[in-house]
């Protein structure tokens, strides 16, 4: 299975900034020097046209970073799936722990919105993972377990399903777990997806959380880790492409 590099670039850049960004990947791309992994890039909403038009042809796949369990509606800001799927969007990041915390999204909320997505012909990036507390308390594996019997869709492939394992206090914190640490939350996911699915093997698991250059090598040689899923560096072309360039 290839890996996955994807760029979460949140709430950040004005035209100027997102254009110059995927002009930085598309050029990168052009020039051959190509990482052994898919690529996928998750600007905010406002930029999706501009970086679409942008990255079209270059191999890299557009992904949105939410979306509403609803195709079309009275809800005022959101945006939905076939939305996004008519866009050009192929992925759409749900449950991340921003959303989770910030917006009180609970995993059945995810759950709509990983079923909408799928059926708006989209892969759904289901995020996880624990906070600082949970983890002190011991409670990782119990977390991630009841996330993802939440969030996931009753009915989904598992080649059209992406997990991102995103310990909440690694996320912009320059920490990580220790590799052992990665390595056995990653085989209790597989192990948890190979109890529903026969194909368990074809779902992508992700790792998030302070992924930079420095750091990819290891994290991206971990057992079960079959890509990326990175926040800060993805704003930094030479940063995002040096960390996928670490694909092995
Ligand atoms: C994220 O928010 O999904 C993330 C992984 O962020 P960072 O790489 O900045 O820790």
């Amino acid at each position: 299975m290839r890996k996955l590099v994807a760029g979460n670039w949140k709430m950040n850049g004005l035209r100027a900034d997102g254009l110059a960004l995927a002009r930085a990947l598309v050029a990168r791309a052009a020039a051959g020097d190509n990482p052994d992994c898919d690529l996928a890039v998750c600007p905010p909403a406002t930029l999706l046209q501009a970086v679409g038009d942008t990255i079209r042809g270059s191999g890299i796949a557009l992904g949105g970073q939410d979306c509403h369990a609803e195709p079309a509606g009275a809800h005022t800001g959101d945006v939905s799936a076939p939305m996004l799927r008519d866009i050009g969007c192929s992925y759409v990041i749900v449950g991340h722990s921003e959303r989770r915390t910030n917006h009180g999204e609970s995993d059945a909320q995810v759950r709509a919105k990983a079923t909408a997505a799928r059926a708006a012909g989209l892969v759904p990036i289901v995020c996880i993972g624990e906070t600082l507390a949970e983890r002190e308390g011991r409670e990782t594996i119990a977390v991630i377990e009841r996330q993802l019997h939440g969030s996931l869709p009753e009915k989904i492939e598992a080649s059209k399903l992406v997990i991102a394992y995103e310990p909440v206090w690694a996320i912009g914190t320059g920490r990580t777990p220790s590799d052992a640490e990665v390595a056995a939350v990653h085989a209790h996911i597989r192990g948890l997806l190979a109890a529903r699915f026969r194909s368990a093997g074809e779902t992508r698991l992700l790792y998030g959380g302070s992924v930079k250059p420095g750091n990819a090598r290891e994290l991206l040689g971990i057992a079960n880790v079959d890509g990326a899923l990175i926040g800060g560096a993805s704003l930094v072309a030479a940063d995002f492409w040096a960390i996928a360039q670490n694909c092995p």
